[in-house]
């Protein structure tokens, strides 16, 4: 073909080749991938070689970051989604069918709460949620028609613990699948399928990517034919993630180590300060010795903690609006693990659809919120905290 030629068709000129290669993943955006030959599409067809075709069903920015989900977990053939709740309804809607029964914990996320208390029964499947504590709560949940059993390790707001392994046994003797969505605890504190989980889940979104700028997903099966399913349906729905939001994460990925580890220790150390301050009634952090859990975190997660801290003010929603408003700096947001700190207040958010009284229950009241610690100095974001206290609450 001339050069004449080529520059009158509708085709990119070729990469010029290097003998060096990029450091970095180069950004893929292409939907389609051309073949030399008919043969050449059936030896990729049949898995003689490898190669992609269509980015619905896959491309190379969602492969790295999927190789490196597994690598992290101890898993195998990881699926990555275009966000957290893609990945958990794949799991509940790819596996689960009319006539079977899901059981969860009684404080998922709330999106995930409301798929099964909304989507699930439209669908025949039958819900019922529990304490993730409480062995004896959960086994008396359970129906004979109870194919899974899906929790939180650490959940939101109150920074309960769940009993991992006591689940995993439960799971084991019931034939029932446990899924764990590890997306606060991470990798780096918890690895769920060294405790007998069947099913990892994550939101990327949130730690992994770390910059709350990319929405993605993680799903992980240990067994080969359900993680075939669970790719195969993600692929059926369209989960896949765009290749910009996977190179995002990767390079969010990179540094995810050393960002969780500098967080969770200014976690520790804002945990106890908080609970020092006059006006704060109690502080909720896994790793203190204090939290009704300690001994189960303790056991669990070796020693790593997690980078959020709830904490409860004397007073209502007038010291929550003067908190928020002196905490200069920090966004009052109902995000986590972004690189600067986030205040959330889950009685206006998170849990505004409960009741007054059931929230109370769950001790959420107008003076409670979740702190997600960011990579600020410690000292500077102790002394913000120690400020807006004493500000909102009108003591110190
Ligand atoms: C945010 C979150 C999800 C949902 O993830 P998205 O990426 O926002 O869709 C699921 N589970 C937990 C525990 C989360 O924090």
């Amino acid at each position: 073909m001339t050069r004449n030629h080529r520059g009158s068709l509708i085709r990119p000129f070729p990469l010029p080749g290097s003998a060096s290669r990029p450091v970095v993943t180069p950004l893929s955006p292409s939907v389609v991938y051309a073949s030399d030959t008919p043969d050449a599409l059936d030896d990729q067809y049949e898995g003689r070689v490898q190669g992609y075709t269509y980015s619905r069903e896959g491309h190379p920015n969602a492969s790295v970051v999927a190789a490196h989900l597994d690598a992290m977990e101890g898993a195998t053939g990881g699926v990555l989604t275009g966000s957290g709740m893609a990945a958990v309804g794949a799991v509940l809607m790819g596996l689960l069918k009319t006539g079977d029964h899901v059981v969860g914990g009684n404080q998922l996320y709330g999106r995930s709460r409301r798929m099964m208390a909304e989507d699930l029964p439209r669908l025949g499947i039958g819900v019922t949620l529990a304490d993730p504590g409480d062995i004896a709560a959960m086994r008396a949940a359970m129906t004979p028609q109870t194919k899974m059993i899906l929790v939180e390790v650490v959940s939101n707001p109150t920074l309960r613990v769940a009993d991992i392994r006591g689940l995993a046994a439960l799971a084991k003797e019931t034939g029932a699948l446990l899924v764990v969505d590890n997306t606060f605890t991470t990798p780096r504190a918890f690895r769920p399928f060294d405790h007998g989980a069947d099913i990892v889940i994550h939101s990327i979104t949130k730690l992994l990517a770390g910059h709350s700028d990319v929405m993605l997903g993680y799903v992980a099966a240990r067994d080969p034919d359900l993680a075939q399913r669970l790719m195969v349906f993600s692929v059926t729905l369209g989960l896949t993630p765009s290749p910009f939001d996977c190179w995002l994460a990767e390079r969010g990925l990179l540094t995810f180590p050393l960002r969780f580890d500098r967080a969770q220790a200014t976690a520790a150390r804002l945990a106890d300060h908080l609970a020092g301050l006059p006006g704060v009634r109690r502080v909720l952090y896994p790793m203190r010795e204090d939290h009704p859990d300690h001994a189960l975190a303790a056991d669990l997660l070796g020693g790593q903690g997690c980078n959020m801290v709830s904490f409860e003010m004397e007073g209502g929603r007038a010291t929550a609006n003067a908190f928020t408003r002196a905490a200069e700096g920090l966004s009052f947001a109902p995000t986590l693990g972004d690189v600067g700190t986030t205040l959330s207040h889950p009685a206006s958010s998170s849990h505004r659809g409960l009741t007054a009284q059931d929230r109370a229950a769950l001790g959420i009241t107008e003076g409670f919120f979740r702190v997600s610690v960011g990579l600020e100095d410690p000292e500077a974001l102790i002394a913000v905290f120690t400020e807006a206290v004493a500000a909102a609450t009108g003591r110190g």
